[in-house]
């Protein structure tokens, strides 16, 4: 085994640069793992701009920022592994080797981590981890999609990687599934690279992606949009010949005799992001059912101590600005626990209680132990809405006190939602709840 690190990041995307950087500007031994063979996560594919708007106040490319980033990297004293990829993490123990790792493993001194490379399997030892493994796309096995496995059925990911990465065209006529952001940034890349998208087919009421994206890569080459409507089936031996398309109703089911085939090559899926956490639950990281990322503090620690999340692992983020950013709360946190200067075996939480009207929440606790007057809240809307006003509210045995309200004329589930609360003045203990409402704002 060698040296122990202070800090093992796994995955070198955006919030796994981001969380290095931040980790050895505040002193700490990093080490960051990657099992592609360049940094940069899905930013590398991503060749279209948007990104870096509120960092840099600059339209970046995905590359374009992921190098900024990477230049940065460069100048520290980061130890990158590329080619690398974290099979296994232990526990590491005082008097033996490694020890298998859970929630309840108390008193752990750090992780083993085994690394599989081309030099075969490595162990290293460290005092923290911080999980950047990103997300993974849907399936069409995942949305119930029946018929034959032809080739030209493809996640929108997948299809970015031909065209972007690999310069092959993936179909020459086309349906996209979803109207997820990557879906509508697909379908205007494979129309300027001269296939034919028959259109986007979305099974809710409105469209999941950005309305910049709406605008952007449907509206202005008049690409159709057709809500309430789903891929049931598809058709083809070798390849890909026809889908067969059916109408929903509210409740997302196909409606009888509503059945349209329609000939094509390709079907682009953009149906869901899924935050990549084996490897976290392997280790018995408790999830959130609402973010499906891990149950997370405002340092971004998870329930285990010095377990670290950030980026699409913790949650689907549709901005990369805070997926940079959730990456340096993680670095800047972990490299404080690893050097010992804020260690609580038992901490002491109080918890967000977001209503119904609110999707996700993170961090889900706050950690009385660690806390600083200013706390960075992320959200989302479960449904559209208009006018209202977004309160949290601590709420103590006997009152309620209003820590932060804001008024929003419009809120969206694909845009999510950047709050900072200030608890200078606020008292909190295990009791407090934070409780999150959404409600229909008083005209003034
Ligand atoms: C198609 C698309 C378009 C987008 N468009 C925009 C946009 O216009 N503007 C914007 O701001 N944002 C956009 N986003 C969102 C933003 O780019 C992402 O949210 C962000 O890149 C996620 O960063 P990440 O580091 O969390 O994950 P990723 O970029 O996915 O990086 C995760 C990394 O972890 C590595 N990894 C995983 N498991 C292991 C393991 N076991 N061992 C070693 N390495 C591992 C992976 O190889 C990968 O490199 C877009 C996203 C996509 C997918």
């Amino acid at each position: 085994m060698t040296a122990m690190y202070d800090v093992t990041v796994i995955g070198g995307g955006p919030a796994g640069i981001a969380a290095a950087i931040a980790a050895d500007k505040s002193g700490a031994r990093v080490l960051l793992i990657e099992r592609e063979a360049r940094l940069g996560g899905i930013l590398k594919q991503c060749i279209h701009d948007g990104f870096g708007l509120l960092r840099f106040q600059e339209k970046l490319s995905g590359p374009e920022y992921a190098y900024r980033f990477i230049h940065t990297l460069q100048q520290t004293r980061v130890e990158v592994h590329t080619l690398s990829f974290v099979t296994h993490i232990n526990a590491l123990s005082k008097t033996e080797d490694d020890q298998p790792l859970s929630s309840n493993s108390k008193g752990t001194t750090g992780f083993v981590v085994t690394i599989t490379s081309a030099k075969g399997m490595e162990k290293i030892a460290t005092q923290t981890l911080i999980f950047s493994t990103g997300c993974r796309e849907r399936t069409a096995r995942q949305v119930a999609i029946h018929g034959t496995r032809p080739a030209g059925v493809l996640t929108a990911g997948s299809a970015q990687y031909y065209t972007n990465i690999l310069g092959q065209l993936p179909c020459r006529r086309c349906v996209i599934l979803g109207s997820g952001d990557i879906g509508l940034i697909m379908a205007r890349r494979l129309h300027l690279e001269g296939a034919e998208v028959l259109g986007v087919y979305e099974a809710k009421p409105t469209p999941s992606g950005l309305s910049r994206n709406i605008a952007q890569c449907l509206d202005d080459f008049a690409i159709p949009l057709h809500l309430n409507k789903t891929v049931t089936r598809v058709f083809g031996d070798k390849r890909l010949e026809a889908v067969e398309i059916m109408s929903v109703n509210e409740a997302m089911e196909p409606i009888a005799h509503t059945e349209e085939r329609i000939a094509c090559d390709g079907l682009i899926l953009s149906v869901g992001l899924i935050p990549e956490n084996e490897l976290a639950e392997r280790i018995g990281v408790p999830l959130s059912p609402l973010t499906k990322g891990p149950v997370c503090d405002q340092c971004n620690m998870t329930r285990i101590p010095g377990v670290f999340s950030c980026g699409n692992a913790l949650q689907v983020n549709d901005l990369v600005d805070y997926v940079s950013e959730s990456g340096e709360i993680a670095g800047r946190a972990a490299a404080v626990f690893a050097m010992g200067k804020e260690v609580h075996s038992a901490p002491r939480y109080a918890e967000l209680c977001p209503s119904k009207d609110i999707l996700a929440v993170t961090p889900q606790l706050l950690n009385l132990d660690s806390l600083e007057d200013r706390v960075t809240v992320f959200f989302r809307v479960r449904e559209e809405c208009s006018s209202v006003c977004v309160r949290f509210m601590l709420e103590h045995s006997d009152r309620q006190i209003e820590i932060f309200s804001r008024k929003y004329p419009h809120l969206r589930p694909p845009e999510m939602e950047r709050v900072i609360l200030n608890l200078k003045n606020s008292t909190l203990s295990e009791h407090t709840r934070i409780m999150i409402t959404v409600e229909k704002a008083r005209s003034s």
